[in-house]
């Protein structure tokens, strides 16, 4: 009933002219397509020119940060708006990266939760637990207090358009996947508090994994009864590979 989300993470990486010509080619790859949602996060210098490049396709653009306000000084930031008025269907928010080099919190994160969604765009609420959360048997706490955190005042009409990407901490950029067991097995507590949150709308939302996930492992993960897409790192800056990951979704 949930249809699989396979979103790129470009993160820092790809010129303008760069994106441009990957989602050239990744559009031929992907015509016709429709029983896969698709999203590529692009930074934000290639942002506009994404949203022109994939017009009329099955692939929609995402922000990969933003700043929770509508205007003002705050030199250096991007606002929702500014994202929305350029046809930026969905913003990455919380990312690990974000979280561990920019010290974002999980309050602010909730800021930009209820920015996006004013904004009428769909954030991708990244969470997940660090190696020594999950040695120490801290997994399910650690990305509950997430969730409740992150989705503080959000609700159950507004939890249908959020999408949540889990991705274990340990098993990013590392080459490190959690098994399909074990992915398997956060994404359902993960389901578990977002019923407790927001009832049987729980069901219908999309639960992605992130971490590693590659043309080769994507098929396994993608079959677990509660992970209904990925959020793509490394494996998405090639248009083939991306692709390949997109088939098996399907
Ligand atoms: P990765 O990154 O696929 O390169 O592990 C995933 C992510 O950070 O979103």
């Amino acid at each position: 009933m949930r249809t699989n989300v396979i979103a790129g993470n470009w993160k820092m990486n790809k010129t303008n002219a760069e994106a441009v010509e990957m989602l050239t080619e990744l559009k031929g790859l992907v015509k016709g397509i429709e029983d896969v949602k698709i999203i590529i996060g692009a930074p934000f210098t290639a942002l506009s020119d994404a949203v022109r490049t994939v017009e009329g396709s099955n692939i929609a653009i995402a922000a990969e940060n933003v700043y929770p306000k509508a205007s003002g000084a705050y030199t250096g930031e991007v606002s929702p708006t500014m994202l929305k008025a350029i046809g930026v269907k969905y913003v990455i928010l919380g990312h690990s990266e974000r979280r561990e080099y920019f010290h974002e919190s999980n309050e602010f994160i909730n800021e930009k939760v209820k920015a996006v969604l004013e904004n009428e765009m769909t954030p991708i609420l990244c969470i997940g637990e660090k190696l020594e959360d999950r040695e120490n048997g801290k997994t399910a706490i650690v990305t509950e207090t997430q969730i409740r955190e992150g989705l503080a005042g959000i609700t159950p009409e507004q939890a249908k358009n959020i999408i949540v990407a889990y991705e274990p901490v340990w098993a990013i950029g590392t080459g490190k996947t959690a098994t399909p067991e074990m992915a398997q097995e956060t994404h359902k507590q993960i389901r578990e508090v977002l019923k407790d949150m927001f009832g049987t709308v729980a069901e219908e939302m999309i639960i992605q994994y992130g971490g590693s996930m590659k043309p080769g492992n994507a098929k396994e993960l993608l079959a677990q009864p509660d992970i209904d897409g990925g959020l793509i790192g490394g494996a998405s800056l090639e248009a083939d590979s991306f692709a390949q990951i997109i088939s098996a979704a399907r």
